[in-house]
């Protein structure tokens, strides 16, 4: 594994600086990085994702490696893949639970992470760490309330209300609701192993793939793809809006890298609102308030940070 591994690491040596873990856990690869109270990334370092013992045990070797010359560790954050249980009074805080991930099912991310270095652990999942990072350093700063959508081989969702994570009774999972069918889709069965054809068996990068046979990038701007995934995607948007009422979206993930998908979502989210909603953010200013994120492939690892720095801040 650690062949496989891709190190990178700057600024000097500060052996009595407290640092921090920052662990993003991915279906396909994990990153490990060690940053600091300024939201500074001071080395990291990313891995396939193996089997879980395997996974961790690397995980905690690297943690424990890139921290030793930078400091003394204060506490770890894990952005995760999920689902995850993050109720804090149940026996199964911080696991993986059921996932088609082979093998990941009920396994103890934090507890393990907790037991191997005895520091807090902030624990949440992937998506929630990376709408964190855009509200503390990216795109989503100056408001307190918003949504962060990662569209890519799956479909997830973080809610951001007054500057935290809607937790609730598990966390959002919004990539699971059912959309309308576009009259150009009808007999596509959908992906999801759950429900078929709910938005993520519709509109995921997996579900791009198995109904076309290619990614998004590779098809011609005119194939009916487009206007699918755009559609599929813009009445996700237009029901969160009038559900949680978001002060903004953040849509990233590999789906959005295509630059020329966003407009297409601003437009068909307007025609699902159908001038019901009459603010400004809608009617004239949906540029500014569907956007791309401004951290890039950094939201996971500095989302995972900021859980850190959570944690400590929890412990005093
Ligand atoms: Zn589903």
């Amino acid at each position: 594994m650690n062949k496989q591994a891709n190190a990178l690491c700057s600024m000097t040596m500060n052996n009595h600086a407290r640092i921090f873990a920052a662990v993003e856990a991915g279906g396909t690869k994990f990153a490990v990085a060690i940053g600091n109270e300024r939201g500074e990334i001071l080395c990291q370092e990313r891995f396939p994702t193996a089997d879980p013992v395997a996974t961790l045990a690397a995980t905690v070797s690297r943690v424990r490696a890139l921290a030793t010359p930078h400091g003394e560790l204060a506490a770890i954050g894990v952005g995760c893949f999920g689902p995850v249980q993050l109720d804090p009074r149940s026996e199964q805080y911080g696991f993986i639970g059921r996932t088609p991930k082979a093998g990941w099912s009920s396994t103890d991310v934090a507890g393990t992470l907790a037991r191997a270095f005895g520091v807090p652990v902030g624990f949440d999942t992937d998506t929630n760490a990376a709408a964190l990072a855009e509200h503390r350093w990216g795109g989503a700063r100056d408001v307190t309330s918003f949504v962060y959508l990662t569209i890519g081989t799956g479909i997830g969702g973080g809610v951001i209300v007054d500057g935290a994570p809607i937790h609730g009774l598990m966390h959002p999972e919004v990539g699971h609701i059912y959309p309308r069918r576009h009259p150009l889709d009808a007999k596509f069965p959908g992906v999801c192993p759950f429900h078929g054809d709910c938005l993520e068996g519709l509109a995921s990068g997996s579900a791009i793939n198995a109904r076309s046979g290619a990614l998004l990038r590779e098809l011609d701007a005119a194939h009916p793809q487009w206007e699918i995934e755009a559609d599929y995607l813009g009445q996700l948007c237009a029901q969160l809006i009038v559900t949680v009422s978001p002060l903004r979206i953040v849509m990233g993930g590999g789906v959005m890298t295509q630059w020329r998908l966003l407009p297409m979502i601003r437009d068909r989210t307007g025609h699902w609102l159908g001038g019901y909603i009459e603010r400004e953010q809608i009617l004239t200013g949906l540029e500014r308030y569907i956007i791309a994120p401004q951290l890039g492939e950094n939201a996971g690892v500095l989302g995972a940070l900021a859980l850190a720095l959570d944690a400590a801040a929890r412990r005093g």
